[in-house]
């Protein structure tokens, strides 16, 4: 495939702290030669491992996107063993907006992977992390949250891998990372992701889901900062060992199937029946769902198929046919 018109200002082999921008391609009405800046902050000092964090792959998560802040600001390049490539605010056009999917090419950045050069703006950029960035990397994790739609419990998330090296190494991070819960999943439609295209890479790598609602939330921030920390003292690129958090090592969960989700049938307003978090039984209501168009007709029941955590909920009011009002994880 051909190379990547996106730019990068900044030397991704220099060393210390440099504070710069990628400059992507995006051709407007007013200005054909356009081009979009996004925030890179790379630092690196002496030989090691080379961890890429990124998060605002989807803009209205920012959890991620706030944490990395933090640790651009915090990180002294002294204190480092090797390189960290940090990426706040990924699909930037997306963080701007506060939008899950980009404004500017209606794209969602975490089905674009692993992108095309003369593509969208977002395959644009996608290409450039997965061409020239994850090729630098010994980790990678994509900090995510549930967004607008979704209220989520924190937690690390990786996929179930057929190597079992792989497997051991990716959950040996999830607990380093140590939110409460350790999800691994299957995902729905984990092909087009950042995620996967690191898998695909060779690279450890995991994803996470830290609240949601399109709200930073402070107590899953704190779980975020200490958590990037503690992956960067996972890989030797930061001392010590990764800090446990005030609620105990990571519970590892799995969603295993299609059969612990609760989806909307028609369209409607949706009203829960139980809060995230609680410990929720097969058979067991699961909310209503109203229909404004009918007024004469009862509000349609929903039901849970299946035992166990109640892990991430819908968040906005609204749904329509199709959409997942409630998740359901169990014990791995
Ligand atoms: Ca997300």
């Amino acid at each position: 495939m051909a190379g990547s018109p996106v730019v990068a200002e900044l030397d991704l082999g220099g060393s210390g702290k440099q504070v710069g921008r990628l400059r992507v391609p995006l051709s407007r009405d007013d200005s054909g030669w356009g081009t979009q800046l996004v925030p890179i902050v790379v630092l690196a000092n002496g030989s090691g491992p080379t961890v890429l964090l990124t998060a605002g792959n989807h803009g209205d998560e920012y959890e991620g996107q706030v944490a990395l802040l933090d640790l651009a600001r915090s990180l002294r390049p002294e204190e480092v063993r090797g390189r960290v490539i940090l990426l706040p605010a990924m699909h930037y056009p997306a963080c701007a907006a506060g939008k899950r999917l980009s404004p500017i090419d209606g794209r969602d950045f975490n089905r674009c992977f692993p992108g095309d050069p003369f593509g969208s703006f977002a395959q644009v950029l996608a290409h450039y992390v997965d061409s020239a960035l994850l090729p630098l990397c010994d980790m990678q994790m994509d900090l995510h949250s549930g967004g607008t739609g979704m209220d989520i419990l924190p937690s690390a998330v990786g996929h179930a891998l057929d190597d079992p090296d792989m497997m051991t190494r990716t959950l040996a991070m999830a607990d380093a990372f140590g939110a409460p819960i350790t999800l691994v999943l299957r995902e729905v439609n984990a092909g087009p992701t950042l995620l996967a295209s690191a898998e695909r890479r060779g690279i450890v790598a995991l994803s996470s889901e830290l609240g949601g609602g399109g709200r930073l939330h402070p107590e899953n921030l704190a779980i975020t900062k200490r958590g990037a920390r503690n992956v960067l003292r996972h890989a030797g690129v930061l001392e010590g060992a990764p800090e446990v958090g005030p609620y105990g090592p990571s519970r590892r969960m799995t969603v295993p199937d299609m059969g612990h989700y609760v989806f909307a049938p028609v369209d409607g307003i949706w009203e829960a029946a139980d809060p995230l978090g609680t410990d929720v039984t097969a058979g067991a209501p699961a909310g209503r769902l109203h229909r404004t168009e009918d007024p004469g007709a009862d509000p349609i029941p929903l039901t849970y198929a299946a035992t166990g955590l109640l892990w991430c909920v819908r968040f906005a009011g609204r749904v329509k046919a199709g959409d997942p009002v409630a998740v359901i994880a169990r014990d791995l």
